[in-house]
């Protein structure tokens, strides 16, 4: 997949280094990261039926009730990794919308990241998400699960 290198900054290092992200204008397409660690994971979520499994129980949770289109898409960007993915190695859940690490101390906070100038692009391949934990669930389990996250993170 084409991605755009940015150049970023260390809010812990302070160095600079480059990451590649997903592209602005590219559709239902993400690339997942976690905190824990500098992997990333590739999710397609037109293609993957996870996504609108997760959505649809997210839209009838009871504790989104009253909730407008917006924050309920909002709470799904925030929660989907946690809820429907499995970890990365070091058991941190990936994120929809992170920010990479700093590839040069594994800090997750950067201080600054912008477009290298001129505009650079990277052909890469990141392995897609895996769902083993979220398949495993019954349909009763998962609509708990949906709850328990969205609590966890304060929906
Ligand atoms: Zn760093």
């Amino acid at each position: 997949m084409k991605l755009q290198r940015l150049h970023v900054t260390c809010a812990q290092c302070g160095q600079d280094s480059s990451v590649s992200v997903m592209p602005d204008g590219v559709h239902g397409q993400f690339v997942l990261r976690s905190i824990g660690s500098l992997e990333e994971a590739f999710l397609n979520a037109v293609q993957d039926p996870t996504y609108d499994e997760v959505e649809h129980l997210i839209n009838h949770s009871r504790r989104l009730i009253g909730k407008d289109n917006w924050f309920r898409a909002h709470a799904l960007q925030r929660t989907y990794g946690e809820i429907a993915c499995d970890p990365d190695s070091t058991g941190s859940f990936f994120n929809i919308g992170k920010l990479p690490n700093c590839p040069k101390c594994g800090h997750a906070t950067l201080h600054s990241w912008r477009p290298m100038s001129p505009v650079q692009f990277v052909d890469r391949d990141i392995a897609p998400v895996t769902h083993r934990a979220w398949h495993a669930l019954s349909e009763a389990q998962k609509a708990f699960r949906v709850d328990d996250v969205l609590e966890a993170r304060g929906f």
